[in-house]
């Protein structure tokens, strides 16, 4: 067992926190809402009125918050200096590259280990235990924090180095946004064109146009395996946190020069989406406006 101190209790850290609790770890939570703090009580932690008195005597802390500049603020405030220093600090957030390496430098200055370690996977995941995490940090950093990951995931994988993890999921969420809009297209051209969409579904499924968008989750209703496109396109993930996603990783490429047309025309498309009231909605459901 583990003493975890657990910040962010929201709709993917209230589930992951129950399932450190599951795991047999104890799990000492905090969040700013009241609300996320009582289903915490209820799912069995132990809950606290600040950071820096759940961090106390923590031997691991695990964030879940919404960006990059609440990750550097807790973290700069009440978690370094405040939690043990032998504690393991590990920020699932998504968040930009840069502040993740700018927070875990500042973790290092003041003697603790860090690693990033934002997930693939949605609400349901984090419910089920079934995230996938992308790690960067050390391999010293790693080996600590996989046993503690894996009790709230199905694959935890070493990306690289500090902020390899966020690395990893912008670049593979930006392919996710623009191959969803690649389908999205596709699929109304196909219905413009006279194509049954189930045969169009079976032929592009197993032809070289094949991608996670058709095949696990078809943006067309009765199309394809169980979706968020059989629900009215509630539920899933929403257009909104994809913008999210795409923004980081137009800022990310743009730091680093590299070119991103692709991602680029995804971002402008979730972007038009979001703005004419669609931020909640799946983000399969821009099929809508093509
Ligand atoms: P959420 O808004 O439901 O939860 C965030 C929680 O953080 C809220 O409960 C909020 O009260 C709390 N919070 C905010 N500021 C705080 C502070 N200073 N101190 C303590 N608590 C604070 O968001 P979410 O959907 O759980 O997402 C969390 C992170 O996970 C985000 O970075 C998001 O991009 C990422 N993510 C989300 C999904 C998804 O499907 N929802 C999937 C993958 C990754």
């Amino acid at each position: 067992m583990t003493r975890i101190a657990f910040i962010g209790l929201g709709n993917m850290g209230g589930g992951m926190a129950a399932n450190l609790v599951k795991a047999g770890h104890e799990v000492h939570a905090f969040d700013l809402s009241s609300e996320a703090l009582a289903r915490a009580q209820e799912n069995g932690c132990q809950t606290y009125t600040s950071v820096r008195e759940a961090v106390q005597g923590a031997q691991a802390v695990v964030s879940m918050l919404p960006n990059g500049e609440i990750v550097e603020s807790v973290y700069s405030a009440d978690v370094i200096g405040h939690a043990p220093r032998s504690a393991l600090l590990l920020d699932c957030s998504t968040i930009d590259v840069a502040t993740a390496r700018k927070v875990e430098e500042a973790a290092r200055a003041a003697g603790y280990e860090m690693v990033d370690a934002p997930v693939s996977g949605g609400i349901a995941a984090a419910n089920g235990g079934t995230l996938t995490f992308m790690v960067g940090g050390s391999e010293a950093a790693f080996a600590k924090a996989e046993p503690i990951l894996a009790a709230m995931g199905k694959a935890v994988i070493h990306a690289g180095a500090s902020g390899a993890g966020q690395a990893a999921k912008i670049c593979n969420n930006m392919i996710l946004g623009a191959t969803m809009i690649a389908t999205c297209e596709a699929f109304a051209l196909a219905d413009k064109l006279g194509l049954d969409l189930q045969t169009f579904f079976d032929i592009s499924s197993k032809a070289s146009g094949q991608s996670w968008s058709i095949t696990a989750y078809c943006p067309v209703p009765g199309v394809g395996p169980q979706s968020p496109a059989d629900n009215g396109y509630q539920g899933g993930f929403a257009a909104a946190l994809m913008l999210k996603d795409l923004k980081l990783a137009m800022e990310a490429a743009k730091a680093a020069g590299a070119m991103v047309p692709m991602g680029q025309r995804a971002q402008e498309l979730y972007e038009a989406f979001a703005a004419a009231g669609n931020g909640a909605v799946d983000f399969s459901g821009i099929i809508k406006t093509l």
